[in-house]
């Protein structure tokens, strides 16, 4: 069994899921739909200080840095991790030109609290951060399925910002999550003018993810919005 891993010198705090769910609950209580974004930004802060882990977990293993593994190497490492700090098993695979996380058992899922709307926006923003590092370039996270919604599985879609922001274009035409990937057949947006709009990028990435609330989507674009609860 591998050994835990350190919360002081990983500048980590071990906080409680029912505490977790509790601060959602209230944030949203609070300031309505808003709380997505507020949650989203702590996930943003918090994503350098966990790769930062990451890469010290994978040397303790005498295993190379993150976005130096082998393909193969960093979806069972990567899935070890997250469940090694309490978040839940992750399976990492592919949808067309974007990749999946899954898993079962994630700690911002909250079946007992249910939402009508994927809800695990603190973790999209970390793994936002977080998979940027290892891509070596922005990316973008939009939740799609999740067990606060009564799905069997969180499930997040991470990609490069364009073929992100076209999906999440075609789901708020009413095209379902999977196909909406499958039709991106996209030319790579040139990755300097990416990275001069990253804060842009992570303000329309919260907004993405806030606008998957029904009636928020609906007012701000004036149209049917994304039907994640159909997929
Ligand atoms: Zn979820």
């Amino acid at each position: 069994m591998a050994q835990s891993i350190g919360l002081n010198e990983n500048a980590l705090v071990a906080i409680t899921r029912d505490s977790l769910s509790a601060l959602r609950a209230a944030l949203f209580r609070e300031v309505g739909p808003s709380a997505a974004a507020l949650l989203q930004e702590a996930g943003f802060a918090g994503g350098p200080a966990l790769y930062a882990a990451f890469g010290r977990w994978l040397s303790s293993r005498r295993l190379p840095a993150p976005e130096s593994l082998a393909a193969g190497d960093f979806s069972s490492r990567a899935s070890e991790f997250f469940r090694d700090i309490g978040w839940g098993s992750v399976s990492v695979g592919e949808l067309a030109s974007v990749m999946t996380l899954d898993s079962s058992d994630w700690a911002e899922g909250d079946p007992d609290h249910p939402l009508d709307f994927p809800g695990c926006y603190y973790s999209a923003g970390a793994f936002a951060e977080f998979f940027g590092r290892v891509a070596g370039e922005p990316v973008a996270v939009m939740e799609v399925e999740c067990r606060s919604m009564g799905a069997e599985r969180c499930r997040f879609l991470v990609g490069a910002t364009d073929i992100m922001q076209r999906v999440y274009d075609a789901m708020g035409e009413g095209v379902a999550y999977d196909q909406a990937v499958a039709a991106g057949t996209l030319p790579r947006s040139d990755v300097a003018f990416q990275r001069r709009r990253v804060e842009w990028i992570r303000e329309q990435v919260a907004v993405d993810q806030h606008l998957a609330v029904p009636r928020q989507h609906d007012g701000a674009l004036g149209r049917q919005g994304v039907k994640i609860r159909s997929v």
